[in-house]
């Protein structure tokens, strides 16, 4: 029932193949015929781009295949361990009682289509789970979003600090032309990146130290006295992000702030801040600490010291905005700068030399040294401490005042998946769900064939399904038709 069309072998020397050709053109003439639905779209280029796109600053050091590969394996990773915990792949079960980050890329339709633009792919018909803790493919698209609000955040910031100066200098020189350096808001904003951590150790559950930190964040920005200290310097508002590692030590939130700054501060009023964020986070988390018992009855001491509770930096311009986009979303670099597909890359960490890993790296056999229940044990922990919790957080007021949509993770994520493209292959949901289990990484591997249009290959690498011909794929597009809809009925009803 199908027309296969012409497969062509991926070109090394980077010079796009006919059908890469005959794609983009294609979906060039149907936005030009029909600016409406995904063809609208494509042409307003008002969709954010897939995450990769924008990172390749923040993740230079492993290929979009490497991470791709590497997340769909522990996403079926973590799937394995949820799944146990519920009490395993037997009689009665039923994945909808799953948690929802074990049912991420499930499929959702009567088939999964595998749909590319010429230059990217992803699969339709499946779901995202959209969690940022726990699903390490949804966890990437979503921090590099949110990295993105950050980096607009300042640049609208920069923009409005300058606008608020010019029109000052002009109203004091009427009829003078505005000198250079108030025309760009390059030099303009002044931010703090800053650390807090807990002083932590093996014994600790993470539920109790991410319980301080939150708790003792909210306590500390909440009140008369955080209301004072903003007014005394400046402080416009924060976003803010916990980072979780493990290590020997035990595990390990912490938290990552960047505050904007209504002007610059001196020598004397850092100084000041510094020790009074320091005083007042100590009291806070060791208040919150207090409701947890050792099993010997005395409260966790968790107020760190004064050398490691806190660590600020004072930036100012334009270029912060990058900066600060790494610093809250890079996460799970503990030596600051370090991202994270350098960790990964890296294979010091594996053997714990390091000293400490991020929580996805739990998903990978023989990290640390620790066993397969040792791993399944610490990432269940990490998945129930986190859940429910928030990772990333504005001030109130700040989103709007930076001129910044306020998304939920899950559409974020959603958004950032969507793809202007067309679907040139469909699979049956039996096949796809088994090797979404059994060989997650060829769900990569068939991503990466679509995206060099060899549909040949990704039917090798997902057998069963079929490969649409130009009248279905514009079906698909226009939304008269499902991928589902072309595959053989039987292996629909399975
Ligand atoms: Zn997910």
């Amino acid at each position: 029932m199908s027309v296969p069309t012409q497969g062509t072998k991926w070109n090394p020397m980077g010079v796009p193949s006919p059908s890469q050709h005959q794609t983009a053109e294609r979906l060039h003439a149907a936005v030009a015929a029909k600016p409406q639905g995904v063809a609208a779209e494509a042409a307003s280029g008002a969709r954010s781009g897939p995450p990769w796109e924008k990172t390749n600053k923040i993740t230079p050091s492993l290929s979009r295949t490497d991470l791709r590969r590497l997340a769909y394996g522990r996403r079926a990773e973590s799937r394995k361990i949820l799944v146990r915990h519920a009490g395993g792949e037997t009689l009665g079960f039923e994945p909808i009682k799953l948690p929802r980050c074990a049912r991420c890329g499930q499929p959702v339709d009567t088939g999964v289509g595998v749909m590319t633009n010429g230059e990217k792919a992803r699969f339709t018909g499946t779901m995202l789970c959209g969690s940022i803790w726990a699903c390490p493919t949804c966890s990437a698209i979503i921090r590099h979003e949110r990295a993105h609000e950050v980096a607009l955040a300042i640049g609208n910031h920069a923009e409005k600090l300058r606008k608020a100066a010019a029109d000052q200098w002009q109203a004091e020189h009427e009829g003078q032309r505005l000198p250079p350096e108030l025309m760009v808001s390059d030099s303009f904003g002044n931010y703090i990146f800053g650390t807090l951590t807990l002083r932590h150790d093996r014994t600790m559950p993470l539920a109790m130290t991410l319980d301080a930190i939150l708790k003792g964040w909210t306590k500390m920005i909440n009140g008369s006295p955080w209301q004072r200290a903003s007014e005394r310097w400046k402080i416009r508002g924060f976003v803010r992000a916990i980072e979780i590692t493990y290590g020997v030590n035990g595990w390990h939130p912490h938290i990552h702030f960047v505050m904007f700054l209504d002007g610059d501060l001196d020598d004397g009023q850092r100084e000041a801040m510094q020790q009074w964020l320091l005083d007042r986070w100590k009291t806070m988390v060791k208040r919150v600490a207090k409701a947890y018992k050792k099993k010997d009855g005395n409260p966790y001491n968790v107020a760190p010291n004064d050398e490691h509770g806190i660590d600020l930096q004072f930036k100012s311009g334009k270029d912060a905005g990058t900066a600060a986009a790494e610093y809250i979303t890079k996460i799970q670099g503990d030596k600051g700068g370090v991202t994270l597909a350098q960790e990964i890359a890296r294979g010091d960490i594996k053997d714990g030399r390091m000293g400490s890993v991020n929580p996805f790296q739990l998903l990978d056999s023989g990290c640390l040294g620790l066993s397969d229940f040792q791993r399944e044990d610490l990432w269940l922990e990490y998945w129930q401490a986190t859940l429910r919790r928030r990772c990333i957080t504005w001030s109130r007021g700040l989103k709007e005042d930076m001129e910044v949509e306020e998304l939920e993770d899950e559409e974020l994520a959603e958004k950032a998946d969507e793809l202007p493209g067309l679907v040139g292959y469909v699979v049956p949901n039996r096949v796809y769900k088994d090797i979404r289990k059994s060989a997650p990484e060829t769900l990569a591997d068939a991503l990466d064939a679509a995206e060099r249009e060899d549909w040949q290959e990704v039917a090798r690498l997902l057998p069963g399904g079929v490969i649409l011909t130009d009248e279905q794929q514009d079906a698909i597009a226009d939304g008269e038709a499902k991928p589902g809809d072309y595959l053989p009925t039987m292996s629909v009803m399975v």
